[in-house]
Order: structure tokens, then C-alpha cells, then sequence
């Protein structure tokens, strides 16, 4: 690195908010956390865990600062509230910000209308407040923002990156890729990439939209260094993603369940490269007034897929179980993605390994007693306007 950044990670009590944050300290950076903690607070709401027990966020913060000897200035409050957005921003002064800060959780976003409506508020009204506080602190701040590939759903053209040079009745333009998602929660991200494009074009913002797929793995090579560092691990069936929930199904000698057939396919990427990923787009910075979007993915798999591939890499016998799909999405449709920016930057990629996976079957192993089973069946269904808060995980 040439030289040191003031980066403030929005979010970074969370999954991916915290290992990026230490990853980019660990790097030499300045770096400030922000969360207002909502995400512990959808645990107890839904009444599950973490299957790794994670430290509070103080704690957090000043093992960092004994294991490393590096300050993390912290900030408590919610980006729906522009007082306190504009009072961070201001404070910490940052060259770069990486926006983690939202529900996350497309059956989260499905559970009710109080859940979408939630969901969308969060989302939206909290990056719009932070729009406005760059605008109004410093302009050239670089906003870095976690999109989802789960934007574009599954379209029958290749997906580009963001953009789509578009020839219609003879005139040419260049357009924002047109989205179909499949949640209330994937489409707040679209309107949140409106939104950041538009302040780009009016105000001269920077932004870089990065487009993640489904994040795997539990360790970085900071969160290893004591177990007050680590990152949560979610299995859950509103929470879970897919590979780390087969994980745990193996271990527990579960079958592994695939929603449907399970041939939807979906970009992937490993939890260390996510960080890497945010390091990269940090220290590159998109121009003024440019919009810019990377797919950040390393590989592209289907659901029945990964099951074969956790299945394959567990020591003894797992089946895999086709359960009706609770959610509305093409299960058997064309997927190609490009995913070349990230890499042309320097990303080198860690692709999908047994030896990964191995590691989550040690993982699981070791917190096998926090396992509750009965959380990882699927109980918000697309189709119902309103599921009942007790069935989500009864
Ligand atoms: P997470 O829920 O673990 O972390 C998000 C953090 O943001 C939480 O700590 C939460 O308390 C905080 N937060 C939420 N709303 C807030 C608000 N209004 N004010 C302040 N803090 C708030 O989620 P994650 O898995 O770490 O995901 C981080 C980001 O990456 C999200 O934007 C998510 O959409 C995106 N993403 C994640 C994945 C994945 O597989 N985990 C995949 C694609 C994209």
C-alpha cells in the first residue's frame, strides 16, 4: 500500500463489516466501525444464534487494539437517523466508506408486510442519509457499497457488470443493467443503486456498487488470531447462508436440504476474498462522478451443486434431501455472469476447496452443542403475504 486511507466501515458488528474492518486495519489503514446492532437484535427476535459465540462489540474493539496494537475509532447509532449519519461522517473524516449497514436476509424481507417495509426503510432511507452526508462533508469521499448479484436475478442474456450498452430502434445507449430480483430485500439494493447513481450524476459523487455473491467460510486470518475476533457464523433457515447451513446438515448427519430442484445457480465468493475484494476497491477509487459497479463473485454454482460438493468432501455418508422450494425463482435457467474487474485489480481468487470445506466440518464440530436443528427449517413461504413470526422458527 502507498498510502494510508481513513476508511469507515458502516456495519461492522457484522458477518463481513467486521473481518473487512480488521482486514483493512491489519493493512495500515485508519479505520473507524459503525453499527447501531441490529442484526444481534434479529437473533433474539427470531430466537436463534450464532454458531460461534462472538464477543460484544467493545470487546471486540479492544482485543483488536492488545492482539495488534491498532485503535479502532467506534461509532454507535443508526444511518436512519442523518444527525448522527452526518456527525460520523464529519467526525471521522474518511476517504473511503464501505456501506455493510442493512438487513441482509431476503426471507427476513419476506416474512410480512412490517418486515418489507422495515427492510426498505433500512436500506434505502439509511444510504440516502449517507448520500447526503457526503454531499454536504466532502464530495470526493469514495462511497463503497455492498450491492448483491441477487439485482439482476436470473435474466436469459449474460449479466455485465452494472452497466449494458443497449442498440434500440437504431440509437445506442448506455444504460444501468435492467434488474428482476427475486425479494423485497434484493430489491431494496436496486433502489439503492439508483440512488447512489443519481448522486453520482447530480452531485458528483464516487461510488462503487460492488455486486457480492453468497459469501462462504467463517475465518480471516485476523479473526483467527483470538476467539474474541471471530465472526458469526449463521445456519438458520432466515439467516443461513446455503453452504454454511449444508455444512452443519453433514456434520450433523442431516440430509443436506436443496429447495427445489436445485438448479438455480448463484455467484459465490469466499469470506477472505470479500475482504480482499473491499481493500482493492478502497485503495482503487472510482473517479469523480462516476458510478461504478463490479460483480463480486469468483465462481458460479447451482444449489444441488454445492450439495454434491459438501457431500463429496464429508468423511462419511450424506444425502441430500429436495424439499418444495418455499421461495418463487427459475430453478432450471441460463446463468453466465462477468466477474472481471475485481480480478484485473489483483483480486486472486480463492476458489471453492475441500480444504475449506473440511475446515467448516472442524468449525462445526467444535461448536456442536450450540446446534439447534429445528432453526434451520424453511418456514417463510414467497407465495404468503404474511408468515406468522412464531413459525419462522417453531
Ligand atoms: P450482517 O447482518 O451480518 O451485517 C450487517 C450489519 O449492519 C449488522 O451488524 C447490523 O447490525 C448493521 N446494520 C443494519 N442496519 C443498520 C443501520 N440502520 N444502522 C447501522 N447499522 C446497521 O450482514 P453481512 O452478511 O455481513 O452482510 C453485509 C452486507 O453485505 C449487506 O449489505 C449484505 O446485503 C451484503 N451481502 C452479503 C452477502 C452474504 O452472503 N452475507 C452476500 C451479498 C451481499
Amino acid at each position: 500500500m502507498d498510502e494510508v486511507m481513513r476508511i469507515l466501515v458502516l456495519g461492522a458488528d457484522g458477518y463481513l463489516g467486521w473481518p473487512t474492518a480488521l482486514y483493512l486495519s491489519d493493512h495500515g489503514h485508519d479505520v473507524g466501525v459503525l453499527d447501531n446492532f441490529a442484526r444481534r437484535g434479529y437473533d433474539t427476535e427470531l430466537g436463534v444464534r450464532s454458531l460461534v459465540p462472538i464477543a460484544s462489540f467493545e470487546e471486540r474493539i479492544e482485543t483488536w487494539r492488545e492482539v495488534s496494537g491498532r485503535q479502532l475509532a467506534s461509532y454507535v447509532g443508526d444511518l436512519t437517523d442523518p444527525q448522527f449519519v452526518s456527525a460520523a461522517v464529519a467526525g471521522f473524516r474518511p476517504d473511503a466508506i464501505v456501506h455493510f449497514a442493512e438487513q441482509r436476509a431476503a426471507p427476513y424481507s419476506m416474512i410480512d408486510r412490517a418486515h418489507a417495509v422495515y427492510t426498505q426503510t433500512n436500506n434505502v432511507v439509511g444510504t440516502l442519509n449517507l448520500l447526503y452526508a457526503i454531499a454536504e462533508t466532502d464530495p470526493s469521499i469514495h462511497l463503497v457499497k455492498l450491492g448483491t448479484m441477487g439485482e439482476y436475478g436470473t435474466p436469459n442474456i449474460d449479466i455485465e457488470e452494472g452497466w449494458l450498452e443497449i442498440t434500440h430502434n437504431g440509437r445506442t445507449d448506455r444504460m444501468l443493467y435492467p434488474k428482476r430480483p427475486g425479494s423485497f430485500y434484493h430489491l431494496s439494493k436496486v433502489h439503492d443503486s439508483h440512488n447512489i447513481e443519481f448522486a453520482c450524476r447530480i452531485w458528483g459523487l464516487r461510488a462503487t456498487d460492488l455486486n457480492q455473491g453468497v459469501v462462504y467460510g467463517q475465518q480471516t486470518p485476523q479473526t483467527a488470531l483470538d476467539p474474541r475476533l471471530a465472526t458469526r457464523f449463521d445456519y438458520d433457515a432466515v439467516f443461513g447462508t446455503v453452504l454454511n447451513r449444508f455444512a452443519i446438515q453433514a456434520v450433523l448427519g442431516h440430509p443436506l436440504t436443496v429447495y427445489g430442484t436445485g438448479g438455480q445457480t448463484r455467484g459465490l465468493i469466499d469470506i477472505r476474498d470479500t475482504a480482499e475484494c473491499i481493500r482493492i476497491a478502497c485503495e482503487n477509487p472510482a473517479g469523480p462522478g462516476e458510478f461504478r459497479v463490479f460483480n463480486q463473485m469468483t465462481q458460479s454454482l447451482s444449489v444441488e451443486q454445492i450439495a454434491k460438493t459438501v457431500a463429496a468432501a464429508y468423511p462419511g455418508a450424506v444425502e441430500v434431501d429436495y424439499l418444495d422450494n418455499p421461495r418463487v425463482e427459475s430453478e432450471n435457467h441460463y446463468y453466465n455472469a462477468v466477474h472481471t474487474s475485481l480480478e484485473q485489480l489483483g483480486l486472486r481468487p480463492h476458489l471453492l476447496s475441500d480444504t475449506l470445506i473440511e475446515s467448516l466440518f472442524a468449525l462445526v464440530e467444535q461448536h456442536r452443542d450450540r446446534i439447534e436443528p429445528e432453526a434451520m427449517r424453511p418456514a417463510v413461504q414467497w407465495r404468503r403475504q404474511s408468515n406468522p413470526s412464531s413459525a419462522i422458527v417453531a
